[in-house]
């Protein structure tokens, strides 16, 4: 038993420092990517589920280091909110997405929607550094919505809840939506929804699947009561991870306004967005 231990130490031991390596090539690598101009935003867009029309696309980070393959955000962002990198890839994100969805809104009328890390949306300068980028690209407010999870309005406490919450009913006041993300995966119970400045609700990709499962009553009756309540709340509700017409079925007739996922288009380079709306495949 004692040997087993041992071994398992060792093991366990090797595999920290792979992972340790690993990270700080990967931190290596992020602080020469801005710079070297390896990101770039690909864009999914989201439908509307009773027209078929694109009523906005998500704005996703891609990186690919010179010489190498693409790197996938569920393994850099970890390490970008890590060492603080993260503030100036937002911020390089929040910019790119304005410059390049400027066109899309002013042809197509569609919003553009961007991710905010809990670490971008802390700085104190976040509320002004939004509306400046706003302003330098003269992109409509209401043609940005931020993309903010549960967890970052929650994680530091409440007096600092309360002052994000506050600068986010700021920037709304000022005609930027609000998307809270990954909606299902935190704590909160819906009642606290109320209290939150938000305009949209983005119910995560795991309440999908089963719509469809073996347990599709539950499944369904479970969406159905967040899409209805969201909506007397004066929410707007997207479900991700629509992958089949099916889903897509069964979230139009119980009333689900919005949904986003491969069914329709994967996270695309910008210029095909171009070709997307004018194709307007879905209507
Ligand atoms: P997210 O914001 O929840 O984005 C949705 C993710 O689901 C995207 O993964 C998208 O490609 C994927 N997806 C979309 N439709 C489907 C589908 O039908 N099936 C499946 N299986 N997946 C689908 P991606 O692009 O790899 O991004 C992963 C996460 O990285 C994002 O999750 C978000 O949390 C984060 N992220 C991406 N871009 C940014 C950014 O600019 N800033 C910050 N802070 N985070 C970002
Ligand atoms: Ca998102
Ligand atoms: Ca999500
Ligand atoms: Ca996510």
């Amino acid at each position: 038993a004692k040997a087993a231990g041992k071994n398992r130490v060792a093991v366990f031991d090797y595999t920290l420092r792979a992972e340790r390596l690993h990270h700080s090539e990967i931190a290596a690598g992020l602080r020469r990517a801005l710079a070297a101009g390896e990101f770039s935003l690909a864009y999914q867009p989201v439908v509307d589920l009773a027209t078929g029309g694109i009523h906005a696309v998500e704005a996703l980070l891609r990186w690919t280091p010179a010489g190498g393959r693409s790197i996938p955000p569920d393994v850099f962002i970890p390490v970008a909110e890590d060492t603080g990198l993260i503030v100036d890839i937002g911020w390089w994100a929040l910019e790119q997405a304005c410059a390049e969805a400027k066109r899309w809104h002013e042809r197509h009328g569609i919003a553009v929607t961007v991710n905010v890390s809990g670490r971008q949306l802390r700085e104190r300068t976040f509320r002004e550094t939004v509306m400046e980028i706003l302003t330098r690209h003269a992109l409509p407010r209401n043609a940005l919505t931020l993309e903010v999870t549960e967890s970052m309005l929650l994680a530091t406490g409440p007096a600092e809840t309360q002052r994000i919450v506050g600068i986010l009913a700021d920037l709304r006041a000022h005609g930027v939506r609000i998307a809270l993300d990954d909606f299902g995966t935190g704590y909160s119970s819906l009642a606290y929804l109320r209290t939150l400045p938000v305009d949209i609700l983005k119910i995560d990709r795991s309440f999908t699947t089963p719509l469809t499962g073996a347990d599709h009553r539950q499944a369904r009756a479970f969406t159905k009561a967040i899409v209805e309540l969201a909506a007397s709340l004066g929410l707007s509700t997207v479900v991700e991870g629509v992958e089949s017409v099916e889903q897509a079925g069964v979230l139009q007739r119980m009333g689900c306004p919005l949904a986003q996922g491969y069914l329709f288009s994967p996270p695309i380079p910008p210029r095909e967005v171009d070709d997307l709306l004018r194709a307007t495949p879905w209507r």
